[in-house]
């Protein structure tokens, strides 16, 4: 027998990781209590759940299942420990976090078997994936701890956190949680998957033996409908941090409107894996089996779209299905094996369903010849081709290793396809053209662009979504954004009417006519200003006007009524505009200098019409004017300053993280500094590239009216900036349920803002209330600046990798 054909008839033995000590350990155990202030605790309710084996059936231990009552126990654990936590220094916090790091990379072995037990996914991917990033997590994050101070200045924790997690990569989701809350002072909360809390529980004992101060962390395990929900509606908890379904965040986002919780939503995703005919196709299928077949296709960003250029896709699917007859699937402890098992038979049920339909629907299905084992959940891999873009299986996520292949002739054909989802999660691209790889990149609505590359994370470089895959990052400095807030913000006062006139300042006399004008009693010209829509002055649709008044009660104008259909004409010539994105930052910076300039020249002028509006004096109305122009040269300042950065990730390669504009973005202005108010937010937005429909403060809307003239004379194109005037919380209820508004923020009372929340669900829009709470708009801390620029862009991480 010479070489080569040993090498044809060489099978692979099994080569099983022990998993003795990982057993002893649960039969010591018996059954697990909740992790609450470093102690394990009986759940009130005395009822134990069962966490099984996907891979056997088998049970493997009992975990306890809380109820509302043990989430008070752990939330006020949480909130007592939070008095020190919050105060420790940042060199402490870094030492707890590093040790934690330490322990975890001891126990690698221990944590890598029982997650494979656990979640049926493969040795080698836990091994070698899963554990290593977890450890890599608490170091990044050490060291965020250490240089919180200098690097986050003017932020503060936010409180309690309460973090629920899904069971498709256990430990990892845990620390990508629970790594930069704690990091910045915070205590949490955290609930791990029904399916999957072994490791969760695993690591609360790393939590004792690092020392940590008792309730910093606290873990509790149990069903969604009593741990989930009690966590989610509990009044002492400042943030939810939720990685899970879509259906579940929406849910997640209602039943939280207006409770003042923050809120980050990492959720599903179908993402596009695209393939140009100059791509390397064998390096193509070696991605395309990390796309999708990592971790049994369980993966919320997984390469499930395979969009090919037509001239090579025939090729391309002939090697796939030939390394698909390759794949190995089996026992997830065994390291020769690819593929493991489902984590559940009810996700297997789903799985099979929508393969049954996605057949039904007409597309051909295609499995290798060898058949899964017969005991557990396994699934083949499977590919669908002859797939039409708008069935079920390219639409649905199915969650499982399942591919659907679809084909397209042009670049931008591949754009349209990849964007032809709800969700952006992900992107893969392939080419070896690296120019059409870095031009698509851009064009894909995803948080993670992966460039001859596939599912690779590291913690320096953030994740998240865009699109109803959620909002907020995990990993980089933007995913410590969403466990601080400005510290300024613990002295804010409830809103105060905006009218009130300072004591003593009554300077009427400079609104006054003229003596000329008196003496000829000369009447007003009327001017009613309309709305602002794609650059044009236009009447409502409703033909009627509202009256304003002025600080001291007498009729100052009439503005138009905007209703429904003048909201959606305004966000379609919003959408219509959106090639103001692709302008330069010069470009726009220099349009946001011509606006200063316009109204610099009419500066009298607008300070008397805040005077009328608003009853204040000369002195200060003049202010609001100079603060204004102040704030349109930071803005413009910022316009080409606000960049991304470069991430250096473990890898032979970079991350591009890239500052995007989120699309159209609805602004709701505040009562308080009417012209000061509504550039303060209309000019963040459009100096990172989005579009705007205002409306503006319904009592005072005359200062925003006024800039139609500026903003006309100052090359803004049409249709960047829309306004419609009218009653203000009918108008921003139809912005926060519109389906093609990206944003909205709304600075208005608290009960427009939970309504605001409530709507905003419907499309996952990302939005930004101050749930009736004034800032002061004169100061630049709480008026200008990261909070708003960061508010009006979404990160993409472009992975490039480099070297052959
Ligand atoms: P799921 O939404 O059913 O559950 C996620 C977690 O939320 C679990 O802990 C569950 O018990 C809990 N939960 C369920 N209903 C709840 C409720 N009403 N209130 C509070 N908590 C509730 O999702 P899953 O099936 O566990 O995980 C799969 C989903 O997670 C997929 O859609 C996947 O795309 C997504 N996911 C997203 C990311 C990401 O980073 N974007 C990462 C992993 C998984």
């Amino acid at each position: 027998m010479n070489v080569m054909e040993l090498f044809e008839t060489m099978e692979y033995g099994p080569a099983p990781e022990a998993a003795n000590t990982v057993q002893t350990w649960l039969k010591e155990h018996e059954r697990f209590g909740l992790f609450i202030e470093n102690q394990w605790i009986e759940p009130a309710s005395g009822q134990y759940m069962e966490s099984t084996n996907p891979a056997n059936g088998k049970a493997l231990v009992q975990v306890a299942s809380a109820s509302s009552a043990d989430v008070d126990a752990a939330v006020s654990a949480a909130r007592k420990a939070f008095k020190t936590w919050s105060k420790t220094p940042d060199h402490v916090r870094a030492r707890y976090m590093y040790a934690l790091a330490r322990q975890i990379q001891k126990h690698a072995r221990f944590l890598s078997v029982l997650e494979s037990l656990d979640n049926g996914k493969s040795i080698r991917e836990t091994r070698d994936i899963d554990i290593p990033l977890v450890a890599r997590h608490f170091y990044y994050h050490a060291g965020w701890a250490q240089l919180m101070k200098r690097e986050l200045p003017g932020y503060e924790p936010v409180g309690v956190v309460g973090q629920i997690i899904p069971w498709n990569f256990p430990l990892l989701m845990l620390a990508w949680k629970i790594a930069p809350a704690i990091a910045m002072g915070n205590t949490v909360v955290l609930k791990p998957a029904r399916y999957t809390p072994l490791t969760a529980l695993k690591f609360a004992e790393i939590v004792q033996e690092a020392g940590l101060p008792a309730g910093v962390i606290n873990i509790v395990t149990g069903e969604a409908s009593q741990v989930g929900d009690a966590l989610v509606k509990h009044p002492d908890v400042n943030k939810i941090a939720f990685t899970g379904s879509t259906e579940v965040g929406r849910s997640i986002r209602r039943s939280t409107a207006g409770s003042g919780k923050k809120l980050s939503l990492e959720l599903g995703g179908k993402s596009p894996f695209i393939v140009f005919d100059d791509a390397d196709l064998d390096s193509v299928v070696e991605g395309v089996v990390d796309a999708i077949w990592f971790n049994q296709g369980q993966v919320c960003c997984a390469g499930s779209r395979l969009l090919v250029q037509e001239n090579v896709a025939e090729r391309l699917l002939n090697k796939l299905r030939a390394r698909m007859e390759r794949l190995r699937v089996g026992d997830p402890l065994d390291k020769g094996i690819d593929i493991g098992a489902i984590v559940s038979p009810s996700q297997l049920q789903e799985i099979e369903r929508l393969v049954a339909q996605g057949e039904a629907e007409g597309a051909e299905k295609w499995q290798p010849s060898w058949a899964c084992p017969n005991e557990g959940s396994f699934f083949p891999p499977t590919l669908f081709t002859n797939v039409s873009p708008a069935s079920s299986i390219a639409q649905v996520e199915i969650f499982g290793p399942v591919l659907v292949a679809m084909t397209f002739r042009t670049p931008a054909e591949a754009a349209q396809l990849a964007n032809n989802t709800r969700y952006g999660l992900a992107a893969s691209i392939w080419s070896d053209n690296i120019n059409l790889a870095l031009d698509t990149a851009p064009k894909i609505q995803a948080g993670s662009v992966w460039i001859n590359c596939t599912n690779v994370f590291d913690a320096s470089s953030g994740f998240g979504g865009y699109r109803e895959s959620g909002y907020g990052r995990e990993g980089g400095k933007e995913g410590l954004y969403e466990y601080v807030h400005p510290s300024w913000e613990a002295s804010q006062v409830p809103e105060k009417s905006p009218r009130t006139r300072p004591q003593g300042v009554t300077e009427n006399e400079e609104v006054a006519n003229t003596s000329e004008e008196a003496e000829f009693a000369l009447p007003a010209i009327d001017r009613t200003p309309k709305l602002f829509i794609g650059g044009k002055q236009v009447r409502p649709d409703s033909g009627y006007s509202l009256s304003v008044k002025g600080a001291d009660g007498k009729p100052l104008g009439e503005v138009g009524e905007g209703n429904r259909k003048d909201i959606r004409n305004a966000v379609e010539a919003a959408h219509a505009a959106s090639k103001w994105a692709n302008a330069t930052p010069h470009n726009r910076a220099q349009i946001l200098y011509y606006i200063a300039e316009n109204l610099a020249v009419r500066e009298e002028e607008f300070a008397r019409r805040i005077m009328q509006q608003t009853g204040r004096g000369r002195k200060e109305a003049l202010q609001e004017v100079h603060t204004t122009l102040s704030r349109l040269f930071s803005y413009a300042a910022w316009t080409d300053k606000f960049e991304g950065v470069i991430h250096r990730p473990p890898m032979r390669g970079v991350t591009l993280a890239m500052h995007e504009p989120i699309g159209v973005i609805g602004v709701v202005a505040p009562d308080e500094y009417p012209l000061l108010g509504f550039i303060s937010l209309v000019a963040p937005v459009i100096a990172m590239g989005n579009t705007v429909v205002a409306i503006p403060s319904p009592t005072a809307p005359l200062s925003a009216t006024d800039c139609y003239q500026i903003f006309e004379t100052s090359d803004l194109p049409a249709g960047v900036v829309n306004i419609v005037t009218g009653e203000r919380e009918g108008l921003a209820k139809v912005l926060a349920e519109h389906e093609d508004v990206d944003a909205l923020w709304y600075f208005g009372s608290a009960r427009g803002a939970k309504m605001v929340e409530e709507g905003s669900a419907s499309n996952m829009k990302r939005t930004w209330v101050n749930y009736g709470r004034q800032r002061d708009w004169l100061d630049p801390i709480q008026g200008e600046g990261e909070e708003f620029l960061r508010a009006s862009v979404q990160v993409k991480n472009i992975w490039v990798p480099y070297g052959e």
